[in-house]
């Protein structure tokens, strides 16, 4: 008999902490999980699932544009903003009773309560007023836009978090941010017809990208009607009479918008949690520190997630938490592997990406060949859309290795995923062209680029 109300109590419960809760309940374990706001997290209720929800949305008027080459007339469109919300809020509902339930039915509890930490092992839950104790405690609490305190104004502008909510579709809308939640709202609004102005800081929008990647996505954002600022930065927002809002921008140039929001990065949601009485280390910004295993230097205490601020993909918090469960109840330690991560961004045209960016290959290797292909794809062609598919495989010169693909263009991220298997066991170029095409698709181009495009000799670009 433990001397623990629980073996494992989990505070959040979001990607990673609802995954560990109900496999360890499943594996016989008695386990709690407290929720302060939703179950489901980030990702199903204000992340991953109502932003694709959003792209979708936003992706029908160039379907109704492009039909028409394929002989369809389309009547005039309208769009009801109200319709998208709630639609989208009833299947977040929908989502939230699954996480919720999956713990449930593996024979876990679910507190719907801010829990914090008194001691190692005792944890209060705030809203039912008692404590508990737990054997161990894993730490699965997540993150929140960061805020921007130093903008004079910053208390009128909205984050990603309500973006999902607003009462009124905007007639315009500036952005701040060039990461990939940045990019991916602005084509979101642009494309339910919001005049929509990014502003990014850096030199060129989704840093640690592929540059090619980064420069044609920008490029194609603005033929759409996207306006980007680079090496810029908001200095004001003031509200004016007219309840619209008035960004000043370096330089001086003032945008009169609907709504600015912010997406300048995440923090990790740390505070008073109890980390510190409990003697959990954290990183300068906040983070819970832990080692290989995701235990913190509190051996009962782990973490997992957007908490400890490896990589904030769902996808990874939920292999953390599976690998927490191995290592802390069947006594096989597996560390998380955090390399070669497969992923997306729901841009339009979208990004699918794996392995390392032309750059930086370049820095780690001596020789690359470069295979890239610029084409229209074949449904562009009825509809008369003049824009690009780029498919770029990096290659290792000597050892023949792929070892980046990258993708701009409808289906991006479908076949990210697909690619992330061989680029991950580490299949060589030859792999790759003696792979059959499948015909006809776009994805064929990414077995038939038989002849370097150029090549990267230390660094430099050779033709
Ligand atoms: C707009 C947006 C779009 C995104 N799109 C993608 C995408 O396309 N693909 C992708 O892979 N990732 C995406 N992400 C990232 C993804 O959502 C996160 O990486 C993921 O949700 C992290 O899971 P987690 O379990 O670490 O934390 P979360 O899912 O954030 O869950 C943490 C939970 O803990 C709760 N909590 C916090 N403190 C307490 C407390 N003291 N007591 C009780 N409960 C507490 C929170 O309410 C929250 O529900 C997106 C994120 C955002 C914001």
């Amino acid at each position: 008999m433990s001397a623990y109300d629980y073996d494992l109590f989990v505070i959040g419960g979001g990607s990673g902490g609802v995954r560990a809760a109900r496999v360890s309940a499943a594996l016989g374990k008695k386990v709690g999980v407290a929720e302060e706001y939703r179950f489901g997290g980030t990702c199903v209720i204000r992340g991953c699932v109502p932003k694709k929800l959003f792209v979708y949305a936003s992706q029908f008027p160039e379907h109704f544009e492009d039909a028409a080459g394929y002989g369809w007339t389309v009547p005039q469109a309208s769009f009801d903003w109200q319709t998208l919300i709630a639609n989208k809020d009833r299947e977040i509902a929908r989502l939230e009773g699954l996480y919720a339930k999956g713990v449930q039915g593996a024979g876990g509890e679910t507190f719907q309560t801010r829990a914090t930490l008194i001691d190692r092992h005792t944890i209060r839950l705030e809203a039912e007023n008692r404590t508990i104790t737990a054997d161990q405690i894993l730490i699965a609490t997540g993150g929140r836009p960061a805020a921007h305190p130093a903008l004079p104004g910053h208390e009128h502008c909205i984050t990603s978090n309500e973006a999902f909510h607003l009462a009124e579709l905007p007639k315009a809308i500036a952005i701040e941010g060039g990461g990939y939640i940045a990019v991916e709202f602005a084509n979101i609004f642009h494309g339910l017809g919001v005049e929509t102005t990014l502003i990014y800081r850096g030199t060129e929008i989704l840093s640690r990208f592929d540059m090619d990647l980064r420069r044609s996505l920008h490029e194609t954002m603005e033929k759409k009607g996207i306006r980007i600022l680079c090496r810029t930065v908001s200095e004001e927002v003031k509200r004016r009479p007219d309840g619209r809002l008035d960004v000043r921008v370096t330089g001086g140039d003032v945008l009169t918008v609907d709504q600015m929001m912010l997406a300048i990065g995440r923090q990790p949601n740390t505070e008073k949690l109890g980390l510190e009485v409990a003697g959990v280390e954290l990183s300068p910004i906040g983070a819970v520190i832990v080692d290989q295993y995701s235990r913190t230097n509190v051996d009962n205490i782990w973490a997992v997630g957007d908490v400890t601020n490896r990589v904030q993909l769902t996808p990874v918090a939920i292999h953390e938490a599976m690998c927490f469960v191995e290592t802390a109840f069947k006594n096989n330690p597996i560390s998380p592997d955090h390399d070669t991560i497969a992923t997306a961004v729901f841009s339009q045209p979208e990004i699918g990406t794996v392995g390392l960016s032309e750059d930086d290959a370049a820095k780690r290797f001596d020789e690359l060949e470069v295979y890239r292909a610029v084409f229209r794809p074949m449904r562009h062609t009825l509809a008369g859309r003049d824009e690009k598919m780029l498919m770029k495989l990096v290659v290792d010169a000597l050892s023949r290795k792929v070892l980046g693909a990258h993708i701009l263009g409808p289906d991006a991220g479908e076949m990210a995923q697909l690619l992330g298997i061989p680029i991950k066991a580490g299949l060589t170029k030859d792999d790759f062209d003696r792979t059959m095409a499948v015909h006809p698709t776009a994805a064929e181009e990414l077995v038939t680029m038989y002849k370097p495009t150029y090549r990267v000799k230390n660094g430099e670009r050779v033709d």
